[in-house]
């Protein structure tokens, strides 16, 4: 490790989150860490008593995620890194699921994570000096039939990510989206908000593929400990990407998807062409 950090990590109760926040105090970083109750607070306080920091906070609570950063920064110091890990999955078809649960989707994975750079990018970019992370998904590349809402909003967030690396460059700050395949954290299992059945005409599509993702929720490929390492080399570099895969299901998917995408691109190219001048 080239030296110690503050790295302020969004949503450490379980999952990548948690298992980050333990790599990096065990790499010798300061960690803050957000959570949502008093009790996930001690737990979290308890991991290391000098250096692990947790402050309750839910993400679309815009002036609280302020509050937060601004008193971090003037008891502790300046936030060297912000990963914008908190969020969830919404699954179901998006004919049957209500609008509501896409505003609440968006609110989470993408007004969050911007809400959160907001209030770090001012002294970040002052000191000239910073790296956020943001944990996007493969399913901001690749999509499946029933997350629609989720694809939308993490293919959102990918977005944002590589537009503010290009505009953050100038001033010596880093932006890496991080893509996750499928890994064993709650993500599919307590976190999950699902919307319930109701138009039979996609029961041939999407029933399998729901059940699939129920019997698969702590079986899949992915180690949190081991992607959490990957982020840490990420947070070592002093040239991070813009982008990360992590896992060879995300590798293997996103490659299929940009083939298969630019095959598109080239079958269409003269109709694309067409309208030039
Ligand atoms: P997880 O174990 O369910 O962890 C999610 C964390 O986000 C929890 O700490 C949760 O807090 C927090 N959170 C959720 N909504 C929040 C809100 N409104 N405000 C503040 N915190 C909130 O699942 P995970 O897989 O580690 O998820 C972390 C990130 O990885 C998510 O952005 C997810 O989309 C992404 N991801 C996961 C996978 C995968 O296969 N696991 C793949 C690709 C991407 P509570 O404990 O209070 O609910």
């Amino acid at each position: 490790m080239s030296s110690a950090k503050t790295v302020f990590i969004t949503g450490v109760s379980s999952g990548f989150g948690r298992a980050l926040a333990q790599e990096a105090l065990s790499a010798g970083h300061r960690v803050v860490g957000t959570v949502r109750n008093r009790e996930a607070q001690q737990v979290f306080e308890a991991l290391n008593t000098h250096r692990a920091f947790a402050r309750q906070l839910d993400v679309t609570d815009v002036a609280r995620c302020n509050e937060v950063i601004n008193e971090i920064e003037a008891t502790l110091g300046p936030i060297d890194v912000l990963v914008n890990n908190a969020g969830y999955g919404h699954e179901g078809i998006l004919e049957e699921s209500p609008l509501e649960q896409m505003r609440h989707q968006f609110d989470v994975n993408v007004f969050g994570a911007v809400t959160m750079i907001k209030a770090v990018l001012p002294g970040m970019r002052q000191r000239r000096r910073g790296h956020i992370i943001n944990i996007t998904s493969m399913g901001g590349f690749i999509t499946l039939p029933g997350i629609a809402y989720y694809c939308g909003s993490k293919f959102a967030l990918e977005g944002i990510s590589e537009t503010l690396g290009k505009e953050v460059k100038p001033f010596g700050l880093h932006v890496t989206a991080v893509a996750p395949g499928s890994f064993r954290t709650d993500w599919a299992g307590r976190s999950m908000i699902r919307t319930p059945r109701a138009i039979a005409d996609y029961d041939a599509l999407f029933d399998p593929i729901r059940q699939a993702r129920e019997a698969k929720s702590g079986k899949q490929p992915g180690d949190a400990v081991k992607a959490a390492r990957a982020i840490l080399t990420i947070i070592d570099s002093d040239t991070p990407p813009a982008h990360l895969l992590l896992g060879s299901d995300a590798l293997t998917l996103v490659r299929e998807k940009l083939a298969t995408l630019s095959a598109e691109i080239d079958a269409w190219e003269t109709l694309t062409r067409s309208t030039d001048g």
